[in-house]
């Protein structure tokens, strides 16, 4: 838990959140602001700051987030059609939340490349 980290406030229900998709580990919540018709945050409920603080001892947790993105596919119906998964990282990766998330969006056709 970091203090002030709006995603660990979620994770302490500290503020409010859809939550549709916990286990021990992880968890998942629509984002606030959808870049698409379904935009999902996937995030490990252990504060890591971005993919670049993420240790040795976090190669487990890291698998098990990226396992998890299948089964929230499957759980919205994205699963047919597709998605896109994307982890911003700083400055020029557009992160502005500092908890390691994973962006899951689809629902539409994701053009490429991204802005
Ligand atoms: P990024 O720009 O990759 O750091 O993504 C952070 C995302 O978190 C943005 O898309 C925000 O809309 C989203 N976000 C920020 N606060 C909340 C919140 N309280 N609940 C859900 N999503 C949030
Ligand atoms: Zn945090």
């Amino acid at each position: 838990m970091q203090q002030d980290c709006v995603f660990c406030k979620i994770v302490n229900r500290e503020i409010p959140a859809e939550i549709i998709y916990e286990d021990d580990r992880v968890l998942a919540f629509p984002d606030i602001q959808p870049a698409a018709p379904i935009h999902i945050l996937l995030i490990p409920k252990k504060h890591i700051a971005n993919i670049l603080e993420a240790t040795e001892e976090d190669q487990d947790l890291l698998r098990h987030l990226l396992a998890t993105v299948p089964i929230i596919a499957k759980q919205v119906g994205m699963d047919e059609a597709g998605f896109r998964t994307v982890i911003n990282t700083k400055d020029n990766g557009g992160q502005t939340v500092q908890h390691l998330h994973l962006h899951i969006l689809g629902g539409r056709f994701m053009t490429w490349p991204p802005g």
